[in-house]
């Protein structure tokens, strides 16, 4: 069995699931600009969770997890969805100031207090940014921008939870769930109307907002530049 992961080593292994899960290459240069962090520093932490079997570096330079790693980033992003939905839904914390919080005390959750957890979030399946918590149970989206003008949509999820990006969200009325029609696809700004309440964010902003359309553009793998987890990402 593995040794105990260092907090820095479970950081790293929760960044390549969401590209995994988002259909990004899970490639150090992928990993480096999503945790913002120096090329160097990357290829020695993928080194370690090398080292220890969490994944095996293929000769295309692309990360593979083993079966190992792959359960153990399960089980991380299990847990820090399932922390976010605790502290919207039981401790009522507003949803754009869980992500940090729930990235602080991930690592310190016991099975016990999982267990507890879970009972307590009721049927709840989602994070309040719409993504599973249960892994694998991922539905597909599209990207808000590119869908056509007079479409519906329901908002799926928020690809990347970038506090600050969180902020602006909620600012602009978007949330998961919600269900609206595109009322104007501008070169600068979306605007999506959802009853007599609008929301317009910025096009780079939409490309990080999965939603379901009718009709509906193809499917897209969104662009990894727009998934980085990291802080101001955003010109806005
Ligand atoms: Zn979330």
């Amino acid at each position: 069995m593995a040794q105990a992961l260092t907090d820095a080593e479970r950081g790293y292994l929760e960044t390549l699931y969401w590209l995994h899960e988002a259909g990004l290459a899970m490639t150090a240069a992928n990993v480096a600009r999503a945790m913002q962090v120096s090329p160097p520093a990357v290829h020695e932490m993928i080194g370690r969770l090398e080292r220890e079997g969490h994944v095996i570096r293929g000769s295309d330079r692309v990360i593979v997890f083993t079966d190992a790693g792959e359960h153990q980033a399960e089980a991380i992003v299990r847990r820090h969805r399932l922390i976010e939905r605790f502290l919207t839904d039981v401790l009522s914390i507003p949803w754009d100031e869980v992500h940090e919080e729930a990235q602080r005390l991930e690592h310190a959750m016991s099975p016990v207090l999982e267990e507890r957890m879970l009972a307590a979030i009721g049927d709840a399946t989602t994070c309040p940014h719409g993504h599973p918590i249960r892994v694998g149970t991922r539905v597909p989206g599209v990207p808000l921008a590119d869908v056509a003008q007079g479409a519906s949509v329901r908002v799926l999820r928020f690809e990347n939870e970038a506090e600050d990006l969180l902020h602006y969200l909620r600012s602009a009325g978007l949330e998961p769930g919600l269900e609206g029609v595109v009322e104007r696809t501008g070169e600068q700004e979306i605007v999506v109307a959802f009853g007599e309440r609008r929301s317009a964010v910025t096009r780079s902003v939409a490309e990080t907002v999965s939603v379901l359309a009718d009709p509906s553009p193809p499917p897209r793998v969104a662009l990894p530049e727009h998934l980085v987890l990291g802080a101001q990402r955003y010109g806005r």
